[in-house]
């Protein structure tokens, strides 16, 4: 018999040799193999059947061109991406990233966690990403909308309610979803509600959609922290980001009873002891679309620290909600020193291996971003649920069923990483959960 580490090394060999020069697309894939030894020792099927294999060769990858005019004319070519990597569980789902990093491998990482992740809320959503190497900082609205319209026009033939369903991510926000679901409706003359998530409420958006990435990351790390009988009360907390993501983390935050002191752009950081006035982030960065640095025109008692790094301020939690690896070995190893509790994941992979092997050497409590942010995807599968039943939901009620998703997640978690032998161990709680889940479908459907 093989050792099963052995196996399990090979595959990832195999992983890396057919996906060249994919180096995030690598990184998720290690983080999910390293936790899968015990499930193979207990369920040889998933071996024999290949599951593993099955699931790290995405089951259709998309690449086109998007051609469009900007406002003076000129022409751009920009390349598309959709990668459809599971559909055990439901149709392909999972977000946009428009963004100059975005290439193949990107979108296969983001893919990849997706299907775990989706597995995780416990609803009917298989995982999918796309997205574009597009830059929309600085365009006008007239060239965001054209931009979405060239994206849409190829990208509608390979998508749908029942096939595969799109969202918003970095980039990607409720503007560029109006523009993409206009064009969709306009091409196939159809007008199918649930072939995207992230509407605006006026056209069968839901509720709470909005804020569900960052209120979910903060519901879950308060379900860390209750399971070791504390909370966010009086705690000082960094919300790396000032994207939707961190806006409403930190409203969250706020409510709870802690107190986010820091945020940030890719220009900088901004330090409010006081505590970070919400408002007047959204104010800038939702509606005037500045830059974060623009804080201290109007909060004297903050402080701007330009090319800064926000995990050098001392907290007690943080909830990194920028993008990938944004945490490196040495940071991890800053918070830890300076006496941080609790870290939130409401980006994705935002920790780097070396990074996470601090805080797990250090016993921190760790929520690995596809447990800590299902909540977005997790609240887009409600809001097709309302889009089938033709319904529309209260923000309240809506709230809540997230609010119940997330300590499900947590307790899935939690269970699971004791079940396997690591109690505490959020990362392999997570992996293992969401894994067994779409091994037990695709060991029903047969080898497709
Ligand atoms: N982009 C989000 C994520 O990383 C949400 C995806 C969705 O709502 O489909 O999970």
């Amino acid at each position: 018999m093989v050792n099963v580490s052995e196996k399990i090394e090979s595959i990832y060999r195999d992983v890396i040799s057919r996906n060249p020069g994919e180096n995030e697309f690598h990184q998720a894939v290690q983080e999910v193999l390293e936790s899968l030894s015990q499930v193979l020792v207990k369920y040889p099927e998933y071996a024999d059947q290949k599951i593993i294999e099955r699931i790290c060769e995405p089951e259709r990858q998309i690449i086109f061109r998007v051609p469009w005019t900007d406002d003076k004319g000129e022409i751009h070519i920009n390349r598309g991406f959709r990668v459809e990597f599971n559909s055990a569980l439901g149709p392909y789902k999972g977000g946009l990233r428009f963004h100059p990093s975005v290439y193949l491998g990107i979108i296969k990482f983001l893919g990849f966690e997706q299907i775990f992740k989706n597995a995780l809320t416990g609803l009917p959503i298989g995982g999918g990403k796309g997205g574009s190497d597009f830059d929309p900082k600085g365009r006008s609205d007239a060239e965001i909308m054209r931009f979405c319209q060239s994206f849409m026009t190829e990208l509608y033939r390979h998508i749908g309610e029942y096939t595969d369903v799109p969202a918003g991510d970095i980039g990607v926000g409720g503007r560029e979803i109006g523009y993409l679901f206009g064009q969709y409706k306009r091409i196939t003359n159809r007008y199918e509600s649930g072939m995207l998530t992230g509407k605006g409420l006026a056209y069968g958006g839901s509720q709470v959609r909005t804020e569900a990435t960052g209120y979910g990351t903060v519901f879950f790390v308060d379900e860390m922290l209750k399971a070791h009988k504390d909370s966010f009360e009086g705690k000082n907390v960094l919300v790396s980001g000032s994207g939707n993501v961190a806006i409403y983390a930190i409203e969250k935050v706020h409510e709870l009873g802690g107190k986010v002191i820091a945020c940030s752009d890719s220009n900088g950081v901004i330090v409010d002891e006081k505590g970070i006035n919400l408002q007047l982030v959204q104010q800038l960065k939702e509606i005037e679309r500045r830059r974060i640095k623009d804080y201290t025109q109007y909060e004297k008692s903050a402080r701007f620290i330009e090319k800064g790094n926000i995990w050098d301020v001392p907290c007690h939690i943080a909830l990194p909600s920028a993008t990938q690896n944004e945490i490196s070995g040495k940071d991890a190893a800053t918070l830890v020193k300076n006496g941080c509790i609790a870290v939130g994941e409401g980006a994705n992979m935002p920790t780097t291996p070396k990074g996470i092997k601090v805080f797990q050497d250090a016993k921190i409590l760790y929520g690995p971003g596809k447990a800590a942010n299902a909540g977005g995807v997790a609240t887009s599968a409600l809001e097709m649920q309302q889009n089938a039943s033709r319904d529309s939901w209260t923000f309240e009620y809506t709230e809540e069923r997230l609010r119940q998703i997330m300590i499900n997640i947590h307790r899935d978690c939690y269970e699971t990483a004791e079940e396997f032998g690591e109690p505490g161990n959020y990362v392999m709680g997570a992996n293992v959960a969401g894994f067994k889940r779409v091994a037990n479908a695709m060991l029903s459907m047969g080898l497709i």
